[in-house]
């Protein structure tokens, strides 16, 4: 071993004695960025000597799929080294190795390392395993990735600088099998080769074909994009699967499945039993099989290894609290892991409900994608009673809640132990909650069953007024007729939540409201329009609709012309001006309005607050977008970025564009539902523009105040 690696490994270790004995922490990233420091080259020379090596990486599941195929290279007789607790940068795969001793001529011990997407980069290289587990790629911390294309371009990039590593993934994502398709690496795909008849998510994070661009088309969907898949122009499909899961079915004791092996000429099957009932699980069981597989190991007691494994810190657990109450913990980070939970409440009739964000770094400072989950679908619970909320950004879950109308009572927590002071006895409680919110509900929870007086568990802070006031309906010749464009191509940043703010606001006031959504290759009628929503979405997704919209693009711009309401954002906005500069590639836009867009190099994020016209209260809301947009001339901004934010450009201090009734902007959050000014600025146009004169009656905003305070606040600190 270098004599430098050695240093760096010996700096490591006394760096983890100093943070565990003096500052009494666990030890976490700091022994590894501190022998990184030594020697940036420690990973490369310390997973060398581990054999086999695997590197296990994707959006949802890391953590549990790599302490299972930890703990099935373990049985077939191996050492182990394993950043388990779910350290996943670079310098969490260091520590790992750093605290295991590991060094050359270790080839008894196995090498099994979680990785971040964006990491891959920097640990194959280095570790070049032998093989990479893929397991899904879903929206989350956008914030931090950018758009879902840029993670796949840096998972591609770690591929072919380790050339060697065979890439074991989930064929049923076409995100991973885009990767796949595009470098040389062996591939071994898995997936579930058969349906599975659940109920598909409303949203979608992979529409369009990685080859053409051209909708794909599908047999089955499992959730997400998760399933059997096929463009309809150029034939690309999921590729013919190396492991697959037949005969899945849930029993009363979760699902089993037989995997197939059909790498050989034989099909080889393992049979598999599990405790859980969330589909997810099979994807992940499946893919540490296939992992153990893939690089030579002994599955002989995989089974036996899977009877033995309890999901990391508190993941999936129930706990027993006094009086028979129950509370079941789970992590959900994203929109697709939130709605797996949301099946699993719904499976379990659920009355009870504890939901808990926080917009940390680890989280992502966005919190849209909130909106991107299928919460109303809790609305067909036979009797929920109770939706508690907590973490710091309580108050956007709240709004969120109020407008999915679950008809249950909501309250507003300080932790879940709140929640739990207010569970009857015998009832049970799921809590959900992202990254950072977790552990503390997990904490909570373990000191929680200790306690035998559940009165003494804190007090609610605040109950949240049912939504609708007893409304005078409102006569029109018509409803105001809301019309949703391409809702399943730009929908990247909760723009359903703008409908919502849009529907309800008008149904609470008795208002009639109804609201169409016009699909990809369906024919766009405006005639009768009164409120047009275009929202955003990745550069790929946007491409697609362009080619969409230049087709009717008249319809639209007569739409405008005659004082039409649209609301545009991000990648809509940019849609309506000249061209969209994408790199070398010209977008052709509507030229609707006199504007202009060049993406550059690095992305725009980040909390906005904003002055505008259109509303007293200063505009909050989230941007994340590569384009600059120049306003020509004749055009004027939304509003001008307060503090933080740099809309339009960055350069001229100006947000978005208003033009007659087009609000053309940046922000999401997404942008109406925390500021219901705007959301009735639009009604009012709208209504005025048909000739009603009816005078908007005030609602009670106290709730969508809070989220908007909330935001304000943080737009203004950071
Ligand atoms: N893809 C566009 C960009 O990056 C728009 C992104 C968005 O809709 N937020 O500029």
């Amino acid at each position: 071993m270098r004599a430098r690696t050695r240093i760096a490994r010996l700096a490591g270790a006394l760096a983890h004695w100093g943070t565990v004995n003096l500052a009494h922490r666990g030890g976490g990233n700091i022994p590894g960025a501190v022998a990184l420091r030594v020697d940036p080259g420690l990973v490369g020379e310390l997973a060398g000597g581990l054999s086999p090596r695997v590197v296990v990486t994707g959006t949802n599941g890391k953590t549990t799929t790599t302490g299972l195929l930890a703990d099935a290279l373990a049985a077939g007789g191996q050492g182990v080294v394993c950043n388990r607790a779910g350290n996943n940068m670079e310098s969490g795969i260091a520590a790992a190795l750093v605290l295991a001793d590991a060094g050359e001529k270790d080839e008894r011990r196995a090498g099994c390392f979680e990785c971040d997407e964006l990491y891959t980069v920097r640990v194959l290289p280095a570790a070049r395993p032998n093989a990479l587990v893929l397991l899904n790629l879903f929206r989350d911390q956008l914030d931090r990735y950018g758009e879902i294309d840029h993670t796949q371009d840096v998972i591609a990039e770690a591929l072919r600088r380790s050339p060697e590593t065979a890439l074991v993934y989930n064929a049923d994502d076409p995100l991973c099998a885009a990767i796949a398709d595009r470098v040389d690496n062996p591939g071994l795909p898995f997936g579930i080769d058969e349906p599975t008849d659940l109920e598909a998510d409303r949203i979608s994070d992979s529409r369009f074909c990685a080859r053409c661009n051209t909708g794909l088309e599908y047999e089955y969907v499992h959730y997400g994009q998760l399933g059997r898949y096929r463009c309809p122009a150029c034939g690309w499909e999921r590729p013919a699967l190396a492991f697959a899961a037949v005969n899945v079915t849930l029993t009363c004791g979760g699902f089993e499945f037989d995997v197939e092996d059909r790498r050989g000429d034989a099909v080889v099957r393992h049979h598999v039993r599990t405790r859980y009932s969330g589909l997810y699980m099979v994807y992940n069981v499946m893919a540490a099989l296939a992992g153990c597989l893939a690089t030579g190991g002994d599955v002989a007691r995989f089974q036996e290894v899977l009877d033995a494994y309890e999901p990391a810190s508190g993941r999936g657990k129930v706990f027993s609290l006094a009086g028979g109450r129950e509370v079941a913990s789970n992590l959900a980070k994203n929109p697709t892991g939130f709605n797996r939970m949301i099946q699993q409440v719904r499976a379990e009739d659920g009355r009870y409900l504890a939901l808990f964000l926080n917009d940390n770094d680890a989280d992502g400072h966005d919190v849209s994608w909130i909106w991107d989950i299928d919460l109303e679908r809790l609305r067909d619970l036979s009797d929920l009673r109770l939706v508690c909320v907590g973490g710091t950004r309580r108050e956007d879950m709240a709004v969120r809640v109020k407008y999915a109308e679950l008809g249950a009572e909501v309250v507003l927590v300080d932790g879940v132990l709140d929640a739990v002071g207010l569970l009857p006895e015998g009832e049970k409680l799921h809590a959900i909650a992202n990254y950072t919110a977790f552990p503390p509900v997990v904490a909570d929870l373990q000191n929680g069953t200790c306690s035998t007086e559940p009165q003494k568990w804190g007090r609610s802070v605040a109950t949240v007024a049912p939504a609708a006031p007893d409304a005078v309906p409102v006569a029109l010749d018509r409803p105001l007729r809301i019309v949703h464009l391409y809702p399943d191509a730009l929908n990247l940043y909760g723009d359903g939540g703008n409908i919502a703010s849009l529907s309800k606001r008008c149904a609470w006031r008795g208002i009639p409201a109804r609201v169409d959504q016009v699909l990809m290759g369906s024919e766009l009628d405006l005639s009768d329009a009164d409120v047009v929503l275009l929202g955003g979405g990745a550069d790929r997704d946007q491409l697609a609709v362009c080619h969409e919209l230049q087709r009717q693009r008249e319809k639209l711009a007569a739409y405008v012309s005659d004082g039409g309401v649209l609301l545009a954002i991000c990648g809509g906005y940019q849609l309506l001006g000249h061209s969209y500069m994408m790199g070398s590639e010209q977008v052709e836009g509507l030229h609707i309005l006199d504007l202009e867009t060049v993406a550059g190099d690095t992305r725009l994020i980040g909390n906005v607050a904003i002055e505008s016209a259109v509303c007293a209260t200063p505009i909050v809301g989230f941007e994340n977008h590569a384009g600059r947009t120049l306003l020509g001339a004749g055009e004027k901004p939304l509003g001008r970025a307060l503090v933080t934010g740099t809309g339009n450009n960055g350069e001229d201090g100006g947000e978005g564009v208003l033009h007659d009734g087009v609000v053309g902007t940046y922000l999401h959050g997404p942008i109406l539902p925390k500021n219901p000014g705007v959301t009735d600025w639009l009604i009012a146009r709208a209504l005025a523009r048909r000739g009603e004169a009816v005078e908007l009656a005030p609602l009670n905003d106290a709730l969508e105040t809070a989220a908007h305070d909330v935001a304000l606040r943080i737009a203004t600190r950071r």
